[in-house]
């Protein structure tokens, strides 16, 4: 991947690639996807050095990166780290939860939360999704009704990354029905041991399996803070979805460039037909359409990173581009890398199948092909 990246970016991809490699217990991620669950040490081990906090300023506890350099840093993340489900706990903290309380909390719900969160001292997780509105967040049930200086919480959020291991919660909801997204919702954190909170899961699903997804039900539930102004919660949550979209992107692009050297590997390594795969036409064209993806990615990420740190205005539609771009195109080629490695690409000690899975989540989260298609075609309009 180094490669694909300019000289400055290439010292600040080796740092973090080498940090990452030290951490993550690279032997025990076929078992822990079996058992379904990451090492907490690990998880702590990386907001420790400063995953979760790259692009904060550091009165925060941050690291003051660019967005770009954090997109670097989430790329030797994602090419390092095997265990894709970790680094996914971890950046959804990171973007979903630690955006919003940077630019929303005040200092008193930035030391209370802010600073614990990027220590690895406490988990919160954020939840917008419900069972009956996805794509359609904005279809949401769940309510916050004020009742004096307190808002009364009920509703019900499902597919929520880190919920069973969640101390908080930030949960977006309905102030004003009738307004809707347009000033009728806010957001609001919730202490998980709070009366009328009900935390289920852990779920089982198909990849990123050792990240813990889960559900909470709220009822009555009183909330500890609202996050922001009232009706503000749209704005946040965008804010919140283009960090994420745009350095996610880098840590897929990881998984994706990981894969590929599996499989340059295999192909060095194996002969089919009396001659070396690496020597065989079919298999050099896909290396090349493979580094040609990684190329264009990365253009695409470094764009909408680049739109973060300079072009504000920009970069709600560059990372839906970066999002979309690397989602779509980079399941189909792990599946055509995985299908030139035949049956070793099958099995789960060789790891491949498992990174298979585990970026097939991405064409979902952070919103779906369907959202950003939404949005990518409203600014042709
Ligand atoms: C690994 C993973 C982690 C996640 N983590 C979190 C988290 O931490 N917090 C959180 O809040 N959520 C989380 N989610 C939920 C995620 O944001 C949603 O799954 C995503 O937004 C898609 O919504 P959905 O699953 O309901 O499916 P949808 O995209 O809503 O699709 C369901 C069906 O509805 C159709 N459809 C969708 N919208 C419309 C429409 N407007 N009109 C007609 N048809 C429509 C689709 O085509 C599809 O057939 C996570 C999901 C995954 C897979």
């Amino acid at each position: 991947m180094l490669n694909h990246l300019n000289h400055n970016h290439q010292s600040t991809y080796k740092a973090y690639h080498k940090l990452a490699a030290e951490i993550c217990s690279e032997a025990d991620v076929m078992k822990e996807d079996k058992a379904a669950v990451y090492n907490r040490e690990t998880f702590r081990a990386i907001n420790a050095a400063g995953f979760n906090a790259l692009h904060l300023p550091d009165s925060l506890g941050g690291r003051k990166l660019s967005a770009m350099d954090t997109a670097v840093a989430y790329l030797a993340l994602g090419a390092s780290c095997q265990n894709n489900g970790l680094t996914f706990s971890v950046g959804a903290q990171a973007f979903s939860v630690n955006v919003p309380l940077m630019k929303y909390g005040n200092d008193a719900l930035c030391n209370q939360f802010l600073i614990p969160s990027v220590k690895g001292k406490i988990v919160i997780a954020s939840a917008i999704t419900e069972k009956e509105s996805g794509s359609d967040a904005y279809n949401m049930k769940t309510t916050a009704v004020k009742s004096g200086n307190d808002y009364i919480l009920n509703g019900s959020k499902y597919y929520i990354t880190n919920a069973p291991i969640a101390d908080y919660f930030l949960i977006y909801a309905f102030t004003d029905v009738q307004k809707g997204s347009i000033g009728g919702l806010s957001a609001f954190l919730v202490d998980a041991k709070e009366k009328g909170v009900e935390v289920l899961g852990p779920i089982d699903k198909m990849g990123l399996r050792t990240a813990q997804m889960g559900g909470v039900n709220l009822t009555n539930v009183k909330a500890i803070a609202r996050l922001g102004e009232e009706g503000s919660a749209t704005a946040m949550f965008n804010e919140a979805m283009i960090w994420e979209r745009t350095i996610l992107s880098a840590l897929n692009l990881g998984i994706v460039a990981r894969v590929l050297e599996k499989v340059k590997k295999f192909g060095e390594e194996n002969s089919r037909g009396g001659k070396k795969l690496n020597e065989q036409l079919e298999f050099i064209t896909l290396i090349n359409h493979s580094n040609s993806f990684l190329t264009q990615a990365w253009e695409k990420i470094s764009d909408a990173a680049i739109a973060l740190d300079q072009f504000p205005k920009q970069s709600f539609l560059k990372a839906s581009i970066a999002k979309s771009f690397v989602a779509d195109n980079g399941e189909k080629l792990i599946r055509s890398l995985q299908q030139a490695t035949g049956a070793f690409g099958y099995l789960s000690e060789n790891g491949i199948e498992r990174d298979y899975r585990d970026f097939l989540a991405f064409t979902i989260y952070s919103g779906s092909q369907y959202v950003q298609n939404k949005i990518i075609s409203s600014f042709s309009q």
